[in-house]
């Protein structure tokens, strides 16, 4: 089955160069060149994959993004916020807001493809009723935090957290793995599925997001351990 990819993008000759590179790798393409268009086409269709201009005419590209995630509909499909080297700061702000990645302007056609297809591999698993459906039921129970790999429901003392989807694989993989140390590498191969080509520091914000809605404060207390310089570890009870 063909994948949607909704481009969210104002400039004519980055809408092109994308429609033409994604329709010839199998994709169908739908271009809205404005934010308020954008959204709406998002929530029309729900795409299997958005990929959003910060810079856009109308509503910008951040808030595109958080209204997304606001809506049910559209709550889990994998978001890229494309940015201009010059916006550092907002695109770590997209990544607050709920995007599931960054692309940085001027990009490679070959890394974007290679990212995306990540990206729709990854909701394809989850999707799925494959053999390693069983696997995928299991609910993870840590320190009064319950994880439903099928509903994906995350509960705190019985009280529901409403987590993105990468949020909620990285919270699953940490409780999965409590007590060892995952390193950014990993959790970035593992979570986003981009082996070489990811930037760590994305890993640090879903961290620091996932942390947010579990008040996971610093301190003893604390269930999410930073491991200086390598990676983070999901404390066990009893340590
Ligand atoms: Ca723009």
């Amino acid at each position: 089955m063909n994948r949607k990819i909704l481009i969210i993008e104002d400039e004519a000759n980055i809408q092109e160069l994308l429609r033409y590179n994604l329709e010839k790798n199998g994709y169908i393409v739908t271009i809205s060149d404005n934010g308020i268009d954008g959204l709406q086409k998002a929530l029309d269709q729900v795409p299997d994959l958005i990929l959003l201009d910060l810079m856009l005419p109308g509503l910008d590209g951040l808030e595109v993004c958080k209204r997304l995630r606001m809506q049910k509909a559209t709550r889990r499909v994998p978001i890229f916020m494309l940015t201009a080297k010059s916006e550092e700061l907002d695109k770590i702000l997209g990544l607050e807001l709920g995007a599931d990645d960054y692309i940085t302007k001027p990009f490679s056609i070959k890394e974007l493809i290679a990212r995306i297809r990540a990206a729709m591999r990854r909701s394809d698993d989850e999707s799925s009723d494959a053999p390693d459906k069983d696997e995928k039921c299991k609910i993870f129970k840590a320190r009064g935090i319950e994880i439903d790999g099928e509903k994906f429901e995350v509960r705190k003392n019985n009280e529901k957290i409403t987590l993105t989807l990468k949020e909620f694989e990285l919270l699953k993989m940490l409780v999965e793995n409590k007590g060892k140390v995952l390193t950014r590498d990993f959790l970035l191969d593992k979570i986003w599925g981009y082996e070489y080509m990811g930037d760590t520091r994305t890993v640090d914000v879903h961290i620091r997001h996932v942390r947010q809605k579990l008040n996971d404060d610093e301190g003893s207390g604390r269930m999410i351990e930073t491991i200086r310089g390598v990676g983070y570890r999901f404390i066990s009870e009893g340590e």
